[in-house]
């Protein structure tokens, strides 16, 4: 099971679309793919038509301790399954203050229900901060998958971000590793579109071999400015339904097979036995 957060502390740059539409997709193609919702503001489970406010049961319930995953999530389509946030989600930050064990709620609730044998993906979709949520989804994760959307000071909070994962990794979960960044709301054929993309490679390259984003690539599928993107949510539907022949639709879709070539380099690297004493 892959276990990916998208995560950027900055809002608007396309978490949750990202979110959304890679865990449709890798249900299209087969995959068992299960969405948490991490975000108070829910904009995951109204996208994929999940009202919560009518007293369904939302993640929330899995931190405050009242329910078990399995009695939270929904499934939405064929293989796609949603833990579904709501609005209290928010009082989890100062519920969880001073709880012992409060990084682990979540990787506890999904050991607990047997995720690993129920699901090939989990893909978690966090709130713009670095809060108790955010820090749930990192010591959960095997991967974090950032979205950024190319423009001047992308880079800026690009490093804060690296920082965090890199605490987490010490001190939370040894297998976090940043696969890669996501380029969102991509003006194609735009000279900042293509420095910011090049800056960020180049960041990438020359950094520490230790580090946990040492191995992240820049996703070949860059997801262009697609109208249709926008429109999807409102629908309460991925864009693959809601439009499939859009340039959202095949943008997402190449991040797809992108992602699920990807399953054969991971299930090698894991059997080959560490280089390093
Ligand atoms: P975040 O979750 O990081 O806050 P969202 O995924 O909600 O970001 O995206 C922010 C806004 O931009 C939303 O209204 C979303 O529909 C829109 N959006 C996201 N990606 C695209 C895109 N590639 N083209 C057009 N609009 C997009
Ligand atoms: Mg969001």
């Amino acid at each position: 099971m892959r276990v990916i957060a998208v995560m950027n502390q900055k809002g608007g740059v396309g978490k949750t679309t990202t979110s959304v539409n890679l865990a449709a997709g890798l249900a299209e193609q087969g995959k068992r793919v299960c969405v948490i919702d991490l975000d108070p503001q829910a904009h995951a489970s109204l996208h994929l038509g999940i009202d919560v406010a009518g007293g369904t049961n939302s993640i929330y319930q899995v931190f405050a301790g009242g329910k078990t995953f399995t009695e939270v999530i929904q499934l939405i389509e064929q293989n796609l399954w949603l833990a579904p946030a709501d609005i209290d989600l928010a009082a989890t930050e100062l519920e969880l203050v001073d709880a012992d064990g409060r990084e682990f709620v979540l990787r506890k609730a999904l050991a607990a229900a047997g995720a690993s044998e129920k699901f090939d993906y989990i893909v978690m979709d966090c709130p713009p901060s670095l809060g108790v949520l955010t820090i749930n989804a990192l010591s959960t994760a095997t991967e974090v998958f950032i979205p950024l959307q190319p423009h001047f000071f992308a880079l800026q909070g690009l490093s804060k971000l690296f920082e965090t994962t890199a605490l987490v990794t010490r001190r939370l979960n040894r297998e976090l590793r940043v696969s890669g960044v996501v380029l969102c709301l991509y003006e194609t054929g735009t000279r900042l579109a293509a420095d910011v993309t090049d800056d960020l490679m180049f960041f990438l390259e020359q950094s520490d071999p230790e580090a946990p984003w040492a191995n992240a690539q820049v996703f070949a599928s860059k997801i262009r400015r697609n109208i249709k993107l926008a429109e999807a949510p409102s629908h309460g539907t991925s864009i693959f339904k809601y439009d499939p022949a859009s340039s959202g639709s095949q943008d997402y879709r190449n991040l797809v097979l992108e992602v699920i070539a990807a399953e054969q380099r991971i299930r090698s690297a894991d059997q080959q036995p560490s280089q390093k004493a």
